[in-house]
């Protein structure tokens, strides 16, 4: 304190009580300022100070994931992790196909601790363009979505080739469509003309197309080849198989012009769906030509980290989809 030549007691004992008072209430309220090694400066350095004794049992989902097995130290790590989902403690301590902590939440987060279409969640809310669509995540019954556009140009319907689509006129959501325009405008005048092949399918096909092959060769083979209905991608409308330049769209990988259809997609709010190092998480066999509309700002987040749309859920802080 500075001393003066001309002392005012009065402040000086207000400066004084007011010093005790909150030395005081520093004291009562923390309690542990012993540990502190840092200067107060002031007083906001007591609500900025954490509590560096953290008491484990007291997080969510402890009990479970102690009674499964976990380590306190174990439990530790896993949920200090941003994408820790208490509500699936239990399958966390049950999960064996995971070889680190981050591994196993991640993997169950994906439902990878599920058979495919075991438990299939329902999703029921389609105003996210992220929303997923796959083996463990099924449109409801019936599901055609609202805003579907009759593509206009850059499709490529029956009569043009052999890979093309036997119908009248292919559909996509309005904000997907509009971005899948941009991103063919753009390929043109790289030369390469890219064309859907299929975009929208509806709930009905899929359900004729997996029950007919069901019907004659099994579940297996009907599961092995063909999404059951509400689970194909291309019932949400947010999915389109392209080839580009009159290549048949199962071998378009192989040619000039894909590199920068992969490399661009992502501005335009595409993703490659089914890569092929990505098979046991996607569960889907590599697909050159599937692309998938997600939205700019997803599509880069997943492009730059080489994600999956499994794995960009999974990460997130909190389940999006209800189980
Ligand atoms: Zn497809």
């Amino acid at each position: 304190m500075k001393k003066r030549r001309k002392v005012r007691y009065d402040r000086i004992a207000v400066l004084v009580i007011g010093c005790v008072l909150l030395i005081g209430a520093i004291f009562a309220g923390v309690g542990c300022m012993k540990d502190d090694k840092r200067t107060k400066t002031s007083d906001h350095s007591v609500s900025s100070e954490k509590d560096p004794v953290k008491d484990i049992t007291q997080v969510e989902g402890y009990q479970v994931l102690k009674d499964g097995g976990l380590s306190d130290e174990q439990i530790g790590e896993m949920t200090s992790l941003s994408n820790y989902w208490p509500q699936r403690a239990q399958r966390y301590a049950a999960y064996q196909g995971a070889d680190t902590i981050e591994q196993t939440v991640l993997h169950v987060n994906m439902d990878l601790d599920m058979e495919p279409y075991e438990n299939s969640v329902t999703v029921t809310d389609d105003s996210d363009m992220t929303l997923l669509v796959n083996k463990s995540h099924a449109l409801p019954e019936g599901y055609i979505p609202a805003d579907l556009k009759v593509m206009e140009q850059y499709a490529c319907i029956a009569g043009e080739d052999y890979s093309c689509q036997d119908v009248a006129y292919m559909e996509l959501r309005s904000e997907a469509l509009n971005a899948y325009y941009q991103w063919c405008q753009a390929a043109q005048e790289r030369e390469i003309q890219i064309r859907a092949i299929a975009a929208y399918r509806s709930y009905d096909y899929q359900a004729g197309l997996w029950n007919y092959n069901a019907g004659l060769y099994g579940t297996e083979y009907a599961d092995q080849y063909y999404a059951r209905p509400g689970q194909s991608e291309h019932n949400s409308g947010l999915a389109v198989d392209i080839t580009f330049n009159g290549h048949n769209f199962n071998e378009i990988e192989l040619y000039d012009g894909y590199e920068w259809i992969l490399s661009s997609a992502h501005e335009y709010g595409f993703i490659l769906r089914y890569p092929e190092e990505k098979q046991d998480i996607t569960r889907y066999g590599y697909e050159s030509w599937h692309f998938r509309y997600v939205g700019k700002d997803a599509a880069k987040i997943i492009y730059e980290n080489n994600w999956t749309l499994e794995e960009y859920h999974g990460s997130q802080k909190e389940e999006k989809t209800q189980n």
